[in-house]
């Protein structure tokens, strides 16, 4: 049994998250009860809930933890009001955490909110406790972000920011609707409550729930349903492995809000160098995890050793192919850029691009067929 005497707990975290919760859970249903709501409260609410979670998503996550793109000096302080009015603590601070947890993620000492600890430590409980003191004053993985006069002035402003916001923008749409106590409790209470649980479940959840498609080296997780209740975050096994991506949610079919907004930023001149993975890149690692996933089902198997060996050749068949296929697609995008090249020179490459899709596409059904012998 561990002698380790838990960390004193941090009661102004504790009177917020359980007087915010309570409030919502008792008092938000019982004004809808009896004075009642109205169309403007719904909307106002999803204005709000929005702001609050596609600044964490896109500004503290996507923008400043990670650097996946540049913005503009308006979004990043719209970011930075938003991120005070999520009530998440300053932009700096929570991109020192979240730096941390993906250097070392499951780390129980390290990670701030290791999903390894549990459930209720890793979406709620690692913020209770004092248990990261020394990190409150040690910004050292944070240099960059110390030049960025926004993020500076958010986090020294920090306290009134987050007061103004939650109190000043619901009194203030009390006061223009004439109902003051039932914005409080909507745009302010009920806001607050499942803009904080939805973030939290990328931390928890994300970590417990759905599929493995890139690495099981950690403990994140693709969810489709969770992307959609957190803005696009849940495709978080894709982010663990490529977090310099803009993107989470990589595919058109995937929910990514928040890659739609920085990608629509662009093209108004807010956002700029959104960077993404080489798709050869994407498809290596997904590639790698079936060989994994059907390399372990193999070892049981009486003739294992023999196996393995036509499963490695259909592998590294299919990493050849894939590499020969997004070079040449690479050489055929810079010809049709570059005017120097002959326009015989041109149809040449695409010949032989064609020829190289159809090869590679044949490989894949090998590769599948290969896989499906273990699935
Ligand atoms: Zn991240
Ligand atoms: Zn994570």
């Amino acid at each position: 049994m561990s002698t380790k005497r838990k960390p004193p707990l941090i009661w102004l975290n504790i009177a917020i998250f359980l007087l915010s919760f309570l409030v919502a859970l008792v008092v938000v249903p019982w004004y809808g009860f009896t004075t009642g709501y109205g169309v403007e409260h719904l909307i106002w609410f999803i204005v709000a809930f929005s702001f609050c979670n596609l600044s964490i998503t896109a500004g503290y996550h996507r923008l400043w933890s990670h650097k996946t793109y540049e913005a503009h000096g308006l979004l990043r302080f719209i970011f930075a009001l938003g991120g005070a009015f999520a009530l998440q603590n300053s932009a700096l601070h929570w991109s020192s955490d979240h730096r941390i947890h993906h250097k070392h993620v499951d780390h129980n000492d390290k990670d701030p909110y290791s999903a390894k600890r549990g459930f209720w430590f890793s979406h709620i409980g690692w913020m209770l406790r004092e248990y990261n003191a020394n990190t409150y004053s040690d910004y050292s993985n944070c240099r960059d972000l110390q030049k960025d006069k926004i993020v500076m002035w958010q986090h020294k402003y920090y306290i009134p920011l987050a007061i103004l916001t939650n109190v000043g923008i619901p009194l203030a749409l009390g006061i223009v609707y004439g109902d003051v106590l039932g914005m409080l409790l909507i745009v302010g209470v009920l806001r607050l409550v499942l803009s904080h649980h939805s973030t939290f479940f990328i931390n928890s959840l994300a970590h417990i729930w759905g599929s493995q498609p890139y690495t099981d080296k950690n403990t994140a997780r693709d969810n489709g349903v969770l992307a959609f209740f957190t803005f696009g975050e849940g495709y978080h096994n894709y982010h663990h492995i490529f977090e310099n991506d803009y993107r989470n949610g990589i595919y058109w079919w995937q929910y990514d809000p928040t890659k739609w907004l920085i990608k629509s930023c662009s093209w108004l001149g807010l956002t700029r160098k959104l960077r993404v993975t080489p798709k050869l890149k994407i498809e290596k690692a997904r590639a790698k995890m079936c060989r994994e996933i059907a390399q372990r089902k193999i070892e049981n198997l009486p003739n294992a050793s023999q196996l393995k060996e036509a499963l490695n050749r259909e592998f590294e068949q299919l990493i050849t192919k894939m590499s020969d296929y997004y070079e040449i697609k690479k050489q055929v995008l810079e010809a049709q850029k570059s005017s120097l090249t002959e326009k015989y020179e041109c149809s040449l490459l695409k010949l032989r691009y064609q020829h190289l899709k159809q090869e590679l596409s044949s490989q894949r059904k090998r590769w599948e067929m290969q896989l499906a012998q273990y699935a």
